[in-house]
């Protein structure tokens, strides 16, 4: 792992490493324990709702998430296209058919407009919606306003993946509150994590039950193991959530590293004609979890692919923004609502180094190799 800067590494210190030891020592070595119990109830009080469950991933999450909300074959689950593959793939995995919906251009979040066209449409069609599931992407929430409104006025719920907002709000609400659940992620590249590992956020008891029920293996309550449904093994290791609970005491921490970061790459790019810092209009209620910017190669005569390769030969991580769903060869034969938004911004888009854990040394270096490419 040595020299090559990531876009988003770990950020793990002395006091992650006394948590995880003191867990282990506790003989908690099992799935479940005090500091499971401990970590759904900091995280729950954090974002203000009454109940949160600690899972295996945010994906695992997502998955108990929909079949709690009832979504099934022959069923419709409403998504954002701009998004990482894993709020499809669990979708997929009900059985569900998802339709995608496309983004605004300034914050690649679910554009409300195309979500009110999709219900519409798909009501006339009479077909059962289970879900909305809007991304929350790069750490900038959707328009909950709008989306709750729309999805209420159809009778969807939502299903908020908020997997990169943590630490973010929406008109001062934190994200991870909305809708009927929310679900969070703690992999190893997200603002905090547990190595790998989520948790299912409501103020719904009966859906906490389920989907507390579902994951550990849908046993009934007697002791010789009685199944009426098909269980999963989801719960989060003991140990994990540990170093959960070290790292929820380092958020702001984190957040405050990652906006520092991305302040010093808008005064970089802040005099270069035809770039943009992605989302920078509402910053403040960002958990800054990824800085990306947009390029319009026309203005500025070069290409985002240009900056990436020149950034890789110093060993410097980078990406395009995500590929959107309804452009990738698994899920192009389901219906959306595209505008083209999104494919613009996976064309003009590129994800720059945006970890709390760059040191002093590694954030003057790519900065460096940055302004040295501006300048050519
Ligand atoms: C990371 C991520 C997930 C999946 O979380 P895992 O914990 O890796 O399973 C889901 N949705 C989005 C938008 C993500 O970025």
């Amino acid at each position: 792992m040595a020299d090559r800067i990531y876009m988003s590494s770990p950020d793990v210190t002395a006091s992650e490493e006394s948590a995880v030891l003191a867990a282990l020592r506790s003989g908690w070595v099992a799935p479940l324990g005090p500091d499971v119990d401990a970590f759904e109830n900091e995280l729950a009080s954090r974002v203000g709702v009454a109940q949160g469950i600690a899972l295996s991933s945010g994906t695992a999450a997502l998955h108990l998430g929909l079949i709690a909300l009832g979504a099934g074959a022959g069923d419709v689950v409403v998504t954002s296209t701009m998004t990482f593959a894993a709020t499809t793939n669990a979708i997929m995995y009900t059985g569900a058919e998802p339709y995608f919906i496309d983004c605004l251009p300034d914050t690649g979040n679910m554009d409300p407009d195309l979500l009110s066209k999709a219900l519409n449409r798909l009501s006339v069609e009479g077909r059962k919606v289970a879900a909305v599931v809007p991304v929350d992407l790069l750490g900038k929430t959707v328009d909950y306003t709008r989306i709750l409104e729309i999805s209420e006025l159809f009778g969807v719920p939502v299903l908020s993946d908020a997997a990169e907002s943590l630490g973010a709000s929406h008109r001062g609400r934190p994200a991870g509150s909305f809708g009927k659940a929310s679900i969070f992620s703690f992999n190893g590249n997200k603002i905090m994590t547990t190595s790998g590992g989520g948790m299912l956020m409501t103020d719904d008891d009966d859906l906490a039950q389920r989907v507390r029920y579902l994951a550990t293996q849908a046993r009934q309550p007697v002791v010789h193991y009685e199944h009426t449904d098909v269980g999963y093994n989801y719960r989060m290791s003991n140990l994990l959530a540990a170093l959960g609970r070290a790292q929820l005491a380092r958020l702001d921490r984190m957040i405050a590293a990652r906006r520092s970061l991305r302040e010093r790459y808008k005064s970089l790019f802040r005099d270069v004609p035809g770039v943009g810092i992605f989302g920078a209009k509402g910053d403040h209620e960002d958990n800054a979890w990824l800085t990306a910017i947009t390029v319009d190669a026309a203005v500025t005569g070069w290409e985002p692919a240009e900056l990436s390769a020149e950034l890789a030969r110093h060993n410097i991580e980078s990406r395009p923004l995500w590929k959107p769903m309804h452009a990738q060869p698994v899920f192009r034969q389901y219906r959306g609502e595209i505008s083209g938004a999104s494919e613009r911004l996976f064309r003009t888009g590129l994800t720059l180094p945006s970890g709390s854990a760059l040191s002093a040394e590694e954030r003057d270096s790519v900065c460096g190799v940055i302004a040295r490419f501006l300048d050519r």
